[in-house]
């Protein structure tokens, strides 16, 4: 039986793959050394290094343990505050509480989702040791002005760059602004390796950049011994298994040395959405963009005149076969936010702003006819009055969720 004719169906992401991979990978398999640390490792954590300009780079199995190091390597623990964003991915939280601090999450900023540096000045109290900050979209955060309320107080900032690998700010790579920065090479990111991550260290302190090699040799001065100085190891303090394979680090040079060409690509794709998003007059805004930033176009999150448009066009572009996504439920209205006692309990911007958000896909597996698809749907739904039926399940769970 024949499947009948449909639009093309446009997928949420698919992962860029760099032609050089297979070759790498068989290097790799070659020579043998498949632990974390072999030539691969030191040649694409070189990049990395040259990349960012950092003092040192770090490549791990995710961006989650990569926000784990520093979380550790900065000493936290009961009694200390760690300020978060609410609208983030949980794994922003997860990575620092479980050292023992608090979490406090800080309201955003509508027009770029993203920490809201009026509203962390409230949330700033003499227990907070770190401020969380995601880069959300590809997009940057006000780096400027958080970093001028981190500083009166020498609070460090780490900044969570899981979506940005490949974006800068004011041409400074994102990911070097705060004491640490991470990134995500998970599956579903601008640039994989099916699960990885890096950690860039942005200082010079020797205690630290000491903390930080103990903790990814499971707790122990290992590496002293691969200096030469020490002819054992011995077990110095916390630490875990947080270290990327050779296989991965294989696959992940192949991608850093095609990063350029796949951020030409997400660029041509994504400009010719906004620029159609921007000429409809849609009663919604394309958010992130703030002049300052080079995005590498991680997904378009455009934000609605309200729940009920999102889920319409959500719906609407669903029926022409192309993947939107809605994002994080805020975390301070999480089930752990509420089970912990995690304040404040309101934070009106985001809870006001989350269901109006949809995500339109950018990915170069987009041809250009897909994005002809995708500017003919926009036209369709702004012909027929962005219609605001269509109310589903989602709106529903919504409600449910804010009345909880
Ligand atoms: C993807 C993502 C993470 C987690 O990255 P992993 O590499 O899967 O640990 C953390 N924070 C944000 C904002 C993300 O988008």
């Amino acid at each position: 039986m024949m499947k009948p004719a449909g639009p093309t169906p446009v997928p949420f992401h698919t992962p860029h793959r760099a032609p050089g991979q297979a070759d790498y990978v068989m290097q790799a398999l070659r020579h043998g050394h498949l632990r974390p640390g072999g030539p691969f490792s030191r040649k694409t954590e070189a990049w990395l290094a040259a990349y960012t300009g950092a003092e040192s780079v770090v490549l791990t199995h995710s961006c989650t343990a990569a926000m784990e190091i520093a979380a550790l390597a900065l000493g936290l623990g009961a009694g200390d505050e760690v300020i978060v964003p609410t609208f983030t991915f949980c794994a922003t939280a997860t990575a620092f509480e479980r050292t023992g601090a608090r979490i406090v999450f800080c309201d955003i900023d509508p027009a770029t989702m993203m920490m809201d540096p009026d509203d962390l000045e409230r949330r700033i109290s003499d227990r907070t040791k770190v401020i969380v900050v995601t880069h959300y979209g590809g997009a940057s955060a006000n780096m400027e002005a958080i970093g001028v309320i981190a500083d009166k107080r020498s609070i460090h900032i780490v900044e969570d760059a899981a979506q940005g690998f490949g974006s800068t700010r004011n041409g400074c790579a994102l990911g070097t602004f705060g004491t640490f920065g991470a990134f995500s090479f998970h599956e579903t990111k601008v640039v994989s390796c099916g699960q990885g991550g890096a950690l860039i260290v942005n200082t010079d302190d020797p205690a630290l950049l000491e903390r930080v090699s103990s903790i990814v040799e499971r707790g122990t001065d290992h590496a002293r011994v691969k200096l030469g100085v020490k002819s054992f190891y011995e077990w110095t303090g916390p630490g875990s298994s947080f270290l990327l394979g050779e296989l991965e680090a294989a696959i992940l040079l192949a991608e850093f040395e095609a990063l350029q060409e796949n951020l030409a690509s997400r660029t041509h794709i994504a400009s010719m959405m906004i620029h159609g998003l921007e000429e409809a007059a849609l009663p919604l805004a394309v958010i992130g963009a703030d002049g300052q930033t080079k995005s590498n176009f991680h997904f378009i999150p455009v934000l609605a005149e309200s729940t009920v448009t999102a889920t319409h066009l959500k719906l609407h572009l669903k029926r022409n076969g192309i993947d939107s996504r809605q994002h994080y439920v805020p975390l301070h209205l999480s089930p752990r936010a509420r089970e912990m006692n995690y304040g404040p309990a309101k934070l009106p911007a985001a809870e006001q702003a989350w269901g109006r958000l949809l995500r339109l896909p950018v990915h170069t597996g987009m041809r250009d006819e897909d994005i002809t698809a995708f500017l003919a749907s926009l036209e369709a739904w702004r012909i027929t009055g962005c219609s605001k039926q269509g109310i589903g399940e989602d709106a529903a769970q919504r409600r449910s969720i804010r009345s909880a």
